[in-house]
């Protein structure tokens, strides 16, 4: 029997309040949405398992319990993020407008180790809305922004409608993992440190 293994995998939702953060994951990992407005929510993360490949794997999506509005999410919030989702309101310019920020908060806060190459993800959310007649931010607009950022992969969604949630968060799953791996190559690669007893050369004083 082949062997399995689970691979935990860190995701963070980044992007202004109100955008739907929390209704994209409520609506990915349990198939629901609300209209009511809830800034804060009790749990950090949710998970949800699934297939990759022969890889089973555990997404860990971290949400912000509302403190976006302050940009303090605190250095736990990052650290160790395989993933970084990036959302805005295709409604609303502002919040487009602000993606750059969360970019750059998040290659700050979470300083991984290879800020050029490391995985980020865009959702142009809200779509549904006054069937796409209240739009401000065009498709074509924000696949610049994801070219002019590295070729971010952008996925247009809607929690209320269900539209793409599941095929992002695929997606999202997909790089972290590439990117998991690829940190397993860079630590496989890093030379093992020398025994004390068998340095030479030793200090100059
Ligand atoms: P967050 O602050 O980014 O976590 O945003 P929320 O998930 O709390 O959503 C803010 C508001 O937008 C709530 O009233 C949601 O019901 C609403 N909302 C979220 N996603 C969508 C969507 O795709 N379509 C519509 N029409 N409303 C949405
Ligand atoms: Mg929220």
């Amino acid at each position: 029997m082949a062997m399995r293994r689970r691979t935990l995998l860190k995701v963070i939702v980044l992007g202004d309040s109100g955008v739907g953060k929390t209704s994209l994951m409520n609506q990915y990992v349990h198939k629901k949405f609300s209209h009511q407005y809830k800034a804060t929510i009790g749990a950090d993360f949710v998970t949800k398992e699934l297939q990759i490949d022969d890889r089973l794997v555990t997404l860990q999506i971290w949400d912000t319990a509302g403190q976006e509005r302050f940009q303090s999410l605190g250095v736990a919030f990052y650290r160790g993020a395989d993933c970084c989702v990036l959302v805005y309101d295709v409604n609303y310019l502002k919040s487009f407008d602000t993606l750059d920020n969360w970019h750059d908060e998040f290659l700050k806060q979470a300083s991984p180790s290879n800020p050029n190459s490391f995985p980020f993800i865009l959702l142009g959310n809200k779509v549904d809305v006054d069937g796409g007649n209240s739009r401000v931010v065009s498709e074509k607009k924000a696949k610049e922004w994801c070219a002019s950022r590295g070729n971010i992969p952008y996925f247009e969604t809607s929690a209320k409608e269900d539209i793409n949630v599941d095929a992002a968060f695929y997606s999202v799953a997909k790089l972290a993992l590439e990117n998991d791996r690829d940190q397993d190559i860079y630590f496989q690669n890093i030379p093992e440190p020398v025994p004390e007893a068998s340095q030479t050369g030793g200090c100059a004083c």
